[in-house]
């Protein structure tokens, strides 16, 4: 009973209003089940009936949607100099948004991270069910939130359980790849296919893995993708090894060979350097056909192992990828086995926004999943929900 409860619930959170119908056939649930599970949701106040007319005219139809401020979440995502985050409610609505320069590291991070969130918190009206937070590094596990970063000189310190002690609210930690990853699979094109790759291209190289409609995490976190090995020997890379792909195809890395050939001086940005690169094509080839190359043939590696149907690629980098994308294609398709062959690449723009927004739905997920491992943080955002619920009953 519960087991079905919980898929309902998903089901209507991630599909918007539904009408009862389409639970019965999605979920290949009977109409009694059906009828017993929303029941227990109607009585806790977490869905309401919803009418909708339809475009073509006749009888409005009857769908089923969650109690939108029953609710809210904050969704943080810590990038290189600055942290953008949001609030939503149950139906994903966008209530406000902040983004503030957040440039400490190590210990003062933390810090700054606490102090920036118990501002931003306060502007919550209702009851905040917990934070999200996506960051550039490993996460061992999101619940205990045991983080590693070396963007942040985080080096196996347990962020999560420190600020929902200073803040006394669940958080969840994750890598911020896979905060993407989900936001593509609960709200864009990933919501049609099973198994995708989200692939980030910038100051690192990243990698999200949705298999089998689960984001894929690894027992020791997973997607690690800018460290798969893409020179023999080469240079030294930031994780200490030697000759990964982040060394030949980040931003810092095309941004160094550039200075080294002279084409640009240490200072100029990347946007700059993408302007002269389109306009001197013996720059873009020297700079950009090596990582291009090597990217496809990384890109392929996955592929022919994964078998996805859809790979988006992201990040800041990818304002550059026009000077990628004839190289890259040419090489992924002459690597990639042609019984994988069946995929689309799509690629999307750079949106601080859609990371937050994945970063709110690890905790979506948790008050929703029914194969969320028990911990003290799931329970307690689950309990926010139900009081919540509660609350959202009286005031109606
Ligand atoms: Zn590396």
């Amino acid at each position: 009973m519960r087991d079905s409860t919980n898929e309902v619930l998903r089901a209507i959170a991630t599909n918007g209003p539904v009408s009862r119908a389409q639970l019965t056939r999605d979920l290949g649930l009977s109409g009694p089940t059906l009828t017993q599970a929303t029941r227990y949701l109607f009585e806790r106040g977490l869905i309401t009936e919803i009418q909708q007319s339809p475009s073509t005219g006749g009888r409005p139809a009857t769908l089923l949607g969650l109690v939108a401020n029953a609710g809210q979440v904050l969704g943080v995502k810590l990038a290189d100099n600055h942290a953008v985050g949001i609030c939503i409610n149950l139906q994903s609505e966008i209530l406000w948004s902040f983004e503030e320069p957040f440039s400490s590291r190590g210990e003062e991070a933390i810090k700054e991270l606490i102090s920036l969130l118990k501002k931003n918190t306060k502007k919550v009206k209702g009851q905040l069910l917990g934070i999200g937070i996506g960051i550039p590094g490993v996460v061992s596990s999101n619940d205990s939130g045991l983080a590693n970063s070396a963007m942040l000189s985080w080096n196996d310190v347990n962020v999560g359980k420190r600020i929902s002690k200073a803040l006394s609210t669940p958080v969840l930690i994750e890598n911020d790849v896979n905060t993407l990853a989900i936001a593509e699979s609960l709200y864009g094109h990933g919501r049609d296919v099973s198994n995708f790759i989200t692939i980030t291209l910038g100051r690192g190289i990243g990698m999200g893995l949705v298999i089998n409609g689960e984001l894929y995490a690894g027992s020791h976190g997973a997607g690690e993708f800018g460290h798969v090995n893409a020179v023999n020997g080469g240079v030294q890379c930031e994780c200490g090894k030697f000759g990964c792909l982040e060394t030949i195809a980040s931003s810092p890395a095309i941004h160094k060979v550039a200075v080294a050939a002279g084409y640009i001086s240490k200072n100029t940005s990347m946007t700059k350097l993408w302007d002269l690169a389109r306009k001197n094509k013996k720059m873009a080839k020297a700079l950009f056909e090596a990582p291009s190359k090597q990217l496809g043939i990384s890109v392929a590696n996955v592929i022919n192992v994964i078998g996805p149907e859809l790979v988006f690629i992201s990040g800041e980098g990818v304002e550059g990828w026009d000077l990628w994308e004839a190289t890259f294609r040419e090489t992924l398709d002459s690597h990639v086995v042609s019984t994988m062959s069946g995929f689309d690449i799509e690629v999307d723009p750079w949106d601080d926004t859609k990371w937050a927004l994945g970063a709110t739905a690890i905790v979506l997920q948790a008050s929703l999943s029914r194969n969320q491992r028990v911990n003290a943080n799931v329970i307690e955002v689950k309990n926010r929900l139900r009081i919540a619920a509660k609350s959202e009953v009286k005031v109606s």
